[in-house]
């Protein structure tokens, strides 16, 4: 295919995006975004280092934007508008953009007030919108977006996605999740990161499907949206777990998701126990799939595949994934147990962190990137997480323990509710494996776990080296806007309790 959007080239008359009452069809979104892309462009000229900012609130106007500046050919810089006033100077300094692009009558903060600004009307669409073709040459290294990393380890970084990458990972997804023109997606996703905006919105689009956005992810939306002509649900961990549970008292929440084609997990692991609970209430199984911003999707359990719950599956069509151990060597077995670093190429990858050279450069060994992340393969080739190297990986007692195994072990615990878990130093063993818990909500207070209840748990359900020595109980996990737990904050985070 060598344009991005088929369906909106053709003006098709089918729907394409929705945000509560308001609706585009193809035709519609043409006559939108065609006159906005001139504009861009006569402000910011395209296929050239210029840029604009897109206050990315989950609305029709950020898409609009977005869609605008990728027919413009000028990249786009998505921007949380919940951020920090620190990471937004960032941001805008970092990137430069020539303008920023936002809904009318928003009032922008400081650092982006400042710049020249454009205003998505979206008025009466006209009846014959003129054709937009959005040429997509194969191996075009224009940047389509630039979009900061969630910031879960350090400061977010500003990832270069040229539009070769796009289209690879929207076209790999397709074949992966067998994608159709009848797909409708119910999201509840932010739009300023690449779950939300590049695999949620742009996703379907790209085979002429829709997108119903909730504007806000809700439990009762869901049961809505896929009760009426949703087929696909996209969404984090944290929405799948109030979704799990609430499945489990609402049939009609259960049979809406148990209609649903597809359910799709990503952006951080779907713990066991809520895996569990949703295909006891629904019949069906959530599929995960890994990916990072400046990868863009690397493995998914397929659509048409075998189950493979507690995996993220196998690598997407044309995207080459190894493990790779300490010394720098690949790791050729299948054994389900030796865990490695994932390093991954192909034509998914991002073209550079912007304005960091430096951080470029040492993200890659050779002309495979390291993701960071560490991972097991099984006989069946598909990859399961074990966590973050810097992070999520405990050296203990001269074994390495995956923080991952051992927090779902906690969760299966049904005194509790939410369970993180890191290493510290120990003069004995190196690290010692600390238990972050949030208890179950319950009317007696006596039947909270102890400690000692709580490291026999995992000793029983795992190993006894792997039974955490300290055990915090708190209120709340740090979470960002995705729901990812920021392991560098819990330190910070003061227990409601001793040890
Ligand atoms: P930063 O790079 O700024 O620290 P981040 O890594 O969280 O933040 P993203 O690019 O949004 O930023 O997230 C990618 C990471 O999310 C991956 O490296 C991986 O750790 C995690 N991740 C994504 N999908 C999954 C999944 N299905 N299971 C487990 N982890 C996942
Ligand atoms: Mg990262």
């Amino acid at each position: 295919m060598n344009v991005l959007f088929p369906a909106l080239r053709d003006g098709s008359p089918a729907p394409a995006l929705r945000f509560g009452d308001r609706a585009l069809d193809y035709r519609q979104l043409a006559s939108v975004v065609g006159p906005l892309a001139e504009r861009i462009g006569s402000l910011a000229p395209g296929g050239g280092p210029a840029r604009i900012a897109v206050w990315a609130t989950p609305t029709l106007e950020t898409s609009v934007g977005v869609i605008a500046a990728l027919l413009a050919g000028v990249a786009a810089v998505p921007v949380n508008p919940k951020i920090g006033e620190r990471e937004l100077t960032h941001i805008v300094t970092d990137s430069a953009p020539a303008l920023v692009v936002a809904e009318p009558g928003t009032v922008l903060p400081g650092p982006l007030a400042a710049l020249p600004r454009l205003d998505v009307e979206i008025t009466e669409p006209a009846a014959e919108p003129a054709p937009h073709p959005l040429p997509l040459e194969p191996g075009d290294e224009s940047p389509a977006l630039i979009v900061y990393t969630s910031g879960t380890t350090g400061p977010p970084k500003g990832v270069v996605l040229p539009r070769r990458a796009l289209a690879h990972t929207l076209d790999a997804l397709a074949d992966t999740w067998q994608w159709t023109a009848d797909d409708v997606l119910v999201h509840g996703l932010p739009l300023f990161h690449v779950h939300g905006l590049i695999l949620g919105i742009l996703g379907p689009l790209r085979r002429g499907g829709s997108v119903h956005h909730l504007g806000r992810f809700s439990t009762e939306g869901v049961a809505r949206e896929l009760s009426a002509e949703g087929t696909m649900l996209f969404g984090v961990p944290t929405m799948y777990h109030r979704l799990a549970l609430e499945a489990g008292e609402n049939p009609a929440l259960a049979k809406a998701l148990g209609r649903a084609r597809l359910l799709v997990s990503g952006s951080a692991a779907l713990p066991l126990t809520d895996h569990e609970r949703l295909t006891a209430a629904t019949g069906r199984r959530v599929i995960e799939r890994y990916g990072m911003t400046e990868t863009l999707m690397n493995t998914s359990v397929r659509a048409d595949g075998p189950d493979a719950t507690g995996t993220v599956g196998v690598p997407l069509p044309g995207v080459y994934v190894r493990l790779v151990d300490d010394a720098g060597q690949a790791i050729e077995t299948s054994d389900g147990e030796t865990v490695g670093e994932i390093q991954v190429r192909g034509p998914n990858l991002f073209s550079e962190y912007l304005n960091r050279p430096d951080a470029t450069a040492a993200a890659f060994d050779g002309g495979w990137f390291r993701t960071g992340d560490m991972a097991v393969r099984d006989a069946s080739g598909n990859y399961r997480i074990v966590g973050r190297k810097a992070t999520d990986l405990i050296k203990s007692g001269g074994y390495k323990i995956g923080a991952g195994e051992i927090e779902n072990a906690l969760l299966a615990h049904p005194g509790v509710a939410e369970a993180a878990v890191t290493g510290e130093p120990d003069e004995d063993l190196g690290e010692r494996i600390v238990a972050w818990i949030v208890p179950a909500t319950s009317p007696d207070p006596d039947s909270l776990p102890s400690a000692q209840e709580l490291a026999d748990h995992v000793a029983q359900q795992l190993a006894p080296h792997k039974r955490p020595r300290v055990v915090h109980f708190l209120e709340a996990l740090p979470r960002n806007d995705m729901g990812k737990i920021l392991k560098r904050d819990l330190r910070a985070a003061t227990p409601t309790a001793g040890t």
